[in-house]
């Protein structure tokens, strides 16, 4: 998500500073940029939807007075990037500037409730709500301080922010819930910003802000209380040990090692999605006559798993189509009955697009799931969902395939529910279990991490791997499978494990690698005779299984143990997450470089 920058100069002016610091952050997100400065107790501010520098040429964002300033690149979540959308936003009287990351769950209610009270609302965003929020809790005479800790209270959601305004004209004031937040020292300057990068260069001297703080940055240094009983916290600042590089990639050696592990904060996000699209969603999905999943790579695979949840959980029957096919496969067969979903990362998928163009051509309803707002995806489709997770820099797409997957499982949740096909009590328990995936994710990473090294290690010279599965765990393969193909370069064949006697199973023979996605479902005895096959014809199988599964561990050469209790429509978000691995593992083995595999592009904007 974006990248928020704040820095308090003893002399001299701090736009520049915060110009070049916001270019180090933009890899966090880059659809606009704004900066606010204070000089002369008046609030100055320049922003602008477009790339830094694509905005720096037409508005010099160098040229604002003040030794006191605030920044953002914006990634939006809520809102399209347009200028009024873009950050820093104010309150009515604009004496008050803030730049947000994350997202404020409840701003719906709130920008009501300011509304009621006279706010006017300048942009879509729901960052809007905290200067107005601010500004209200000071008509009750509050001091700026006392405001902030109980504008604090009321957001719920992730959020970090940075505020100043002319009623505290040396002062930065910054809120930590679950979005990064960090302070720099210098000697002649003080800094907030999203996270390391950005003050690298200028310092080696930071304190992490967490959870539930608030900050105040003074010429002096920094104040921290925490939020929720008022106290005085006390901490050093430590010495960064990244260098400017490592910082970018917060000390991994590569982008998609740094997104495999952002997974959980990146699902978290997909929990806090805005209702009432997800219903919007899910009626379209209840009223068409046929519905079409469509998607390239990745993308694919989730639609794929997707198919399985819509008819388990809703008894929908739904196409998954791979985009380039889409015309031709099912083209005629399109009409003002048939709903598109066309799940897109960039939104800007060739592919994707001229299935989606041809489909309302053909009167059909489109729907859009992608990652980025303001792409062409969400402009033409008639409701889309944005899974905000964040710019994926990896090629292979690791992060944005779980969110996905979160977010076609809550769309399977609701319109089962609807179409009254399971029971409301059971819907609550998938719910349930959805909330606590992030964290399921969370162990999975920590506890397997080195043990699918260590399988990486002893299996990557192989010529060729089957990726296998039954059910909608043959979805979690193909994507396994996609992953170790398109950067470590090794043919690797997917199929559903119940076609291996047709046909591929004559290519195994003695130490030929299989890896079995086998979770404990309704599938998990068919899947242990497959195995036992493949092991008569002399397989190696890796099998990623759920914890104390004694049966497979006792027949499989080398396996990877899930956490229990993942139900089967959310199997595919966790038991991915070692194929990831072991994909990004065997390159490092190979001596490639997983961020930049060769002939491919991040987004395909080509047919
Ligand atoms: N939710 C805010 C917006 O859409 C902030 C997004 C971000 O973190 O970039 O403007």
């Amino acid at each position: 998500m974006c990248g928020i920058f704040g820095c308090i100069l003893k002399e001299g002016d701090a736009a520049p500073i915060v110009h070049d610091a916001l270019k180090r952050l933009e890899y966090r997100g880059y659809d606009s940029v704004g900066e606010a400065t204070i000089h002369d107790n008046k609030l100055f501010i320049k922003k602008d939807q477009g790339k830094i520098e694509e905005v720096h040429a037409l508005h010099n964002l160098d040229n604002l007075p003040g030794r006191i300033a605030i920044g953002h690149t914006r990634w939006a979540t809520h809102g399209a990037p347009s200028m009024r959308n873009a950050h820093p936003h104010i309150d009515c009287n604009g004496q008050i500037a803030v730049v947000h990351n994350g997202i404020i769950e409840n701003f719906s209610e709130l920008k009501k409730d300011l509304e009621e009270h006279g706010h006017l609302f300048q942009s879509k965003t729901d960052s809007e709500v905290v200067p107005h929020l601010i500004e209200e809790k000071l008509k009750g005479g509050l001091t700026f301080l006392e405001a902030l800790r109980e504008t604090a209270k009321h957001l719920e959601g992730a959020f970090s922010l940075a505020v100043i305004s002319v009623m505290e004209p040396n002062k930065i004031f910054c809120i930590r819930k679950e979005s990064p937040l960090i302070v720099g020292i210098a000697k002649n300057a003080t800094y907030c910003a999203s996270d390391i990068p950005a003050i690298r260069p200028l310092t080696d001297k930071a304190v992490t802000i967490e959870n539930g703080e608030l900050v105040v940055l003074e010429d002096e240094g920094y104040k921290i209380w925490r939020i929720a009983d008022w106290s005085r916290i006390s901490r050093n600042p430590k010495i960064i040990p990244w260098s400017p590089e490592m910082a970018e990639k917060q000390g991994y050696p590569h982008f998609m090692l740094k997104e495999i592990h952002e997974q959980p904060p990146s699902l978290r996000n997909t929990l806090r999605l805005q209702e009432k699209y997800l219903d919007l969603m899910t009626a379209f999905l209840d009223r068409a006559k046929d519905v079409f999943l469509v998607a390239c790579g990745t993308s694919y695979n989730a639609c794929l798993a997707a198919s399985y949840m819509f008819s388990k959980l809703a008894l929908l029957a739904t196409h998954p189509v791979i985009a380039s096919e889409f015309i031709e496969q099912q083209g005629r067969a399109i009409n003002i009955d048939s709903t598109i979903l066309a799940v897109s990362q960039s939104g800007e998928t060739a592919d994707t697009l001229s299935a989606v163009e041809y489909a309302r051509l053909r009167a059909a309803t489109v729907l859009g799931l992608t990652n980025v707002i303001g792409s062409t995806l969400t402009r033409i489709s008639r409701v889309y969902i944005c899974q905000q997770s964040g710019p994926e820099i990896g090629v292979a797409a690791t992060k944005t395939f779980t969110a996905q997957l979160s977010v076609l499982a809550q769309l399977a949740f609701r319109l089962a529910e609807k179409r009254g096909k399971v029971s409301h009590e059971e819907i609550e328990q998938l719910e349930e279990k959805l909330i606590q995936i992030p964290d399921i994710a969370e162990i999975v990473i920590q506890n397997q991490k080195k043990k699918i090294e260590q399988i990486a290690k002893k299996y990557y010279s192989k010529q060729c791997f089957f990726f296998l599965g039954r059910g909608i765990s043959s979805a979690t393969a193909l994507e396994g499978r996609l992953k170790l193909l398109e950067i470590a370069y090794v043919p690797a064949i997917a199929f559903p494990a119940g076609e291996s006697k047709h046909g591929p199973l004559s290519l195994v023979e003695k130490g030929f690698p299989v890896v079995f996605v086998c979770p404990k479902d309704e599938n998990h005895k068919t899947s242990v005779g497959n195995i036992m096959e493949l092991k008569a014809r002399g397989a190696s199988i890796i099998a990623i299984i759920e914890e104390g599964d004694e049966e497979i561990k006792n027949i499989a050469d080398d396996y990877i143990e899930i956490v229990k209790g993942v139900p089967e429509v959310l199997s595919p978000i966790v038991y991915v997450i070692p194929l990831q691995f072991f994909a990004y593992y065997t390159v490092v083995h190979r001596g490639l470089d997983p961020d930049r595999p060769r002939n491919l592009a991040k987004s395909v904007t080509v047919k």
